[in-house]
């Protein structure tokens, strides 16, 4: 039996840029590391969640961590609010939510506030409280945005949303969709009332009106969802599990999996992060953990940006990272891949597959000699990113045997 490192290339898949001589920006980086283990190991492509799926890095992270996204995805609430780093346990119920304008007359004016270009820090820790033994935490995303999260017993996430979606209407009262979730609403209605009065005389606001600017005196919210109950990935594997990752969302879900979270020191989610850190923290985790998920953040951002040359550098710098990983090959498992396309030619999450690359030793090795998303259609895998995990145990020896 071998241990396992699974390394997802965030947004790693991409389409020709012409800048780069129609090339990728995986096809132009300078990557022995990558090309290396290509050329010794299997490679292929993997559609993340399913063929032309432009997935979400939430829900493709769930599906290559082998978890069906139709069940356990349960709205984007309490995603968001793990990606703002916020607590999030079984249970409990999430929400998107925005600082809104409401006017004396109780109409919500601008769904946005003016784009509050200020901290909300503030004003989000006057509004977080205890209401009947359920706590409410608001904590700060960008601009106007934040979420909403709800601890304590008994509650549900089957309410409807108190943002009406448009201007010119008064925010709507919330209302359960079943009768157990009669008092989550009821509470719900109580803190945005008490929501409102703070944030009415709340010097934040006196401030904006001093200066002529919209106020942010409502909290929009909407999406509800619970913390969706994952099957421990301890257990479903028979693995011991960590990731190192510097997203918090996806720290979030893996946490929800009962897998250890490993801080990597210099590791920050962004392109700076320090990918030499991360993967050395990753090999010593193979100490006390079979399995260590790692995710490389900084190609998706630089797909966002539709910045192909930052891109290829960042995927340059992972792979410097990457050499690492080489001395392991015949004790661990290594997979690379992506958990979706972030061209940046489109700025945004496609459909398009993702390269996937396994180097085990002592497994098979086919044709393909380098690792970019044209190479790897020489290799020999074409597999759906729920299908992953079982390929993996597999190579590592570790997969139970069906039928006799
Ligand atoms: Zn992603
Ligand atoms: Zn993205």
């Amino acid at each position: 039996m071998k241990k396992i490192v699974l390394i997802v290339m965030d947004g790693l898949g991409d389409r020709p840029i012409a800048s780069l001589g129609n090339r990728t920006p995986l096809q132009a980086a300078f990557r022995p590391g990558l090309n290396t283990m290509a050329r010794d190991g299997i490679t292929g492509l993997m559609f993340p969640v399913s063929q032309g799926i432009r997935s979400g890095s939430d829900t493709s992270h769930l599906s290559i961590l082998g978890y069906d996204t139709v069940k356990v995805y349960t709205g984007r609430g309490p995603f968001e609010a793990m990606g703002l780093g916020m607590d999030v346990r079984k249970g409990d119920v999430a929400f998107r939510a925005n600082f809104a304008s409401r006017s004396k007359d109780g109409k919500i004016e601008d769904r946005r506030a003016g784009r509050l270009s200020e901290n909300t820090e503030e004003i989000c820790s006057a509004i977080s409280m205890v209401l009947d033994g359920v706590q409410f935490t608001v904590k700060p995303g960008v601009e106007h945005r934040a979420a909403l999260v709800m601890h304590g017993p008994g509650l549900s996430e089957k309410v409807t949303d108190s943002d009406p979606h448009e201007t010119g209407l008064p925010p709507r009262e919330v209302k359960p969709m079943d009768s157990n979730a009669s008092r989550t609403a009821e509470l719900l209605n109580r803190y945005l009332s008490k929501v409102r009065e703070i944030l009415d005389k709340h010097p934040f606001n006196v401030k904006r009106s001093g200066k002529g600017e919209p106020p942010a005196n409502e909290l929009l919210i909407r999406g509800a969802g619970k913390a969706p109950e994952i099957e421990d990935f301890n257990q479903k594997y028979g693995m011991k599990g960590a990731c190192v990752v510097g997203i918090p969302m996806i720290a979030g879900i893996c946490s929800l999996a009962g897998m250890d979270v490993i801080k990597a020191p210099g590791v920050t989610g962004r392109v700076d992060s320090d990918y030499e850190s991360k993967i050395r923290t990753a090999i010593s985790a193979l100490r006390d953990h079979d399995f260590v998920l790692v995710n490389v953040k900084g190609p998706d951002i630089a797909g966002h940006d539709r910045n192909p040359e930052l891109k290829r550098d960042v995927i340059e710098k992972a792979d410097q990272a990457f050499r690492q990983l080489l001395g392991l090959k015949g004790e661990v498992v290594v997979a690379v891949t992506g958990d979706h396309s972030t061209p940046c030619t489109y700025g945004d999450h496609s459909g398009d597959p993702v390269p996937l690359l396994i180097y085990a030793g002592g497994n098979r090795i086919d044709p393909s000699e380098r690792f970019d998303e044209v190479s790897c259609v020489s290799g020999s895998l074409r597999i759906q990113s729920g299908d992953l995990m079982q390929y993996l145990m597999n190579v590592s020896d570790r997969a139970e045997k069906y039928g006799a």
